[in-house]
């Protein structure tokens, strides 16, 4: 049996369900359909004040609780997590639109695997020992206090866990504030959490528009921001933390270049450029949506990419046969749809896709324009919908320049069979994530993260725990003090 679709209350703050309906009304809306599917409330000040005050007098035991202790709550909700992730992936889908077929294998399972790999990390949490001959020092690794954690719509699950899971195995409480579009998976993380054993306000969730994360990032008790979202809320979280010398992690938007050399393998390149642009409905930050395709091999290229999103299987997204999903929102649908408008009007060639469907819900076919070139606005800005761009490019200097011509640095990808030139181009392309023959791999293994306008930091692997944490210096005399006078 899937979850009820309207939570029993709107936030979770301190191990329970808590409403204030004073708060603004959310309506949550099935992107399939365009229906309600449930009513949520933002958080009031009391409710902030709640999870604020809850999650600073929890964090201080929290803190003092081995690492084996805190990861073994981590793990134990890893394991409910993938008990229940038929439940939690039909949940996904509501909240999100995006198909079963995606949200069983790439939410709460990574979602899982976050706890998991965190949990197991817990323990290994250390500081240093360093001799100064007689003397010496210690570092200890200790917890920031109490972090927070905002996210966006497309991954609302794995936000909640990639922001919870390294600060709770650090000794951190978190404060999270999902987005608006989709308030409810994260609080279901919450409930799982407190019944794997996590203590009460050590995990709050707290409902809200963009004034709602403002009033948590403002506030002089919050030590830590860490947020997902597009890079103009980006600059506006980084300044207001930066007023409090907070830390942040800054997950933002991207606008990736996917480069296709014409000695590729065809279809690993064609399925790349899938993965690359239209899993989730294109509405994936590190999607590699400026595709540079080397003129020997274009034309091949863009024909059988077209012959093969006519395998999409666009249709109910709780059907696990579908492959295609609606985009997230009336809004998002129509801004994407204006990107489709000026690519035709700014000359680019719309080979296929990009028309609304005739059924309610917020549905596109998924686009694939071709002759774009660099100054075009579709190449220029993020798009986050389903619209692959083509660029055609001859040589490797070029490409690399024309690649990294932008403003975003979240992801890139080459295909090609030389191996040497997949390393040489990777290593001049500037991104923080990047793929040889592959795309949109995000393993907690490894980092994962954006540099120049994309991000600040990283999430995943050992590289969170520098983000979720801080080092005490201890210098210890042996000897007698010595001073001037
Ligand atoms: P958004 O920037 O509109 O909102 C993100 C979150 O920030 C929401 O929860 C929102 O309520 C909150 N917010 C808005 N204004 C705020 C403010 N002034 N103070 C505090 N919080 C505020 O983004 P979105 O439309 O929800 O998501 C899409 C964007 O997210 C895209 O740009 C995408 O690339 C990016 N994204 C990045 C990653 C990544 O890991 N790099 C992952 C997913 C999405």
């Amino acid at each position: 049996m899937a979850y009820d679709t309207q939570p029993e209350a709107s936030h979770f703050i301190d191990g329970a369900y808590v409403e204030d309906t004073e708060g603004e009304l959310i309506e949550v809306v099935y992107p399939a359909t365009g229906e309600v599917i449930a009513r949520v409330h933002a958080a009031t000040p009391a409710v902030i004040e709640k999870a604020i005050a809850s999650g600073r007098r929890a964090q201080k035991d929290w803190a003092l609780m081995t690492g084996r202790e805190r990861g073994r709550i981590l793990t134990r909700a890893a394991a409910i997590m993938r008990e229940r992730n038929h439940d939690l992936s039909v949940l996904e889908t509501w909240d999100t639109g995006k198909p079963y077929q995606e949200t069983s294998v790439a939410d709460a399972t990574s979602g899982a695997d976050a706890l998991e790999y965190f949990g197991g990390l817990a323990a290994t949490l250390t500081g240093e020992h360093i001799q100064l001959g007689e003397d010496w020092a210690y570092t200890r690794r200790e917890p920031l206090g109490l972090c927070v954690g905002i996210g966006a719509w497309n991954y609302p699950t794995q936000i909640a866990c990639w922001k919870g899971a390294p600060a709770l195995a650090c000794g951190n409480a978190m404060i999270f504030k999902p987005s608006e579009t989709t308030p409810l998976s994260a609080l279901k993380v919450a409930e799982i959490l407190v019944e794997a054993g996590l203590p009460a306000g050590i995990f709050n969730v707290v409902q809200g528009m963009g004034a709602v994360g403002g009033a948590l990032v403002t506030d002089a008790r919050v030590d830590k921001v860490s947020l997902t979202g597009s890079v103009p809320t980006g600059r506006k979280v980084y300044a207001s933390a930066a007023d409090g010398l907070k830390h942040v992690t800054m997950e933002l938007g991207g606008k990736s270049p996917l480069v296709i050399f014409d000695d590729a393998d065809l279809e690993d390149a064609v399925g790349g450029a899938i993965m690359a642009n239209f899993y989730s409905s294109g509405q994936v930050c590190s999607n590699g949506t400026r595709v540079f395709v080397q003129k020997g091999i274009r034309e091949r290229f863009v024909a059988r990419l077209a012959e093969r999103l006519g395998n999409a299987v666009i249709g109910d997204p709780m059907d696990p046969e579908t492959s295609f999903g609606p985009l997230v929102s009336a809004r998002q649908m129509e801004i994407v749809q204006g990107y489709i408008a000026k690519g035709v009007e700014e000359g680019a060639t719309l080979v296929t896709g990009g028309e609304r469907l005739d059924k309610p819900g917020f549905w596109l076919t998924p686009a694939i324009f071709d002759g774009v070139t660099d100054d075009m606005t579709i190449a220029r800005e993020e798009i986050f919908g389903p619209v692959l761009s083509v660029l055609e490019f001859e040589n490797e200097d070029e490409v690399i320049a024309r690649a990294n011509d932008t403003e975003f640095g979240l992801s890139a990808g080459v295909f090609t069979q030389d191996f040497a030139r997949a390393h040489r181009v990777i290593a001049q392309l500037e991104a923080g994530t990047c793929f040889i023959n592959s795309y949109n791999d995000a393993p907690v293994e490894a980092p994962f993260g954006g540099v120049k306008m994309s991000g600040v930091g990283r999430e995943n692997s050992k590289a969170a725990v520098e983000h979720y944490s801080q080092l005490k210096t201890v210098f210890v005399r042996m000897g007698h003090m010595e001073a001037p006078f």
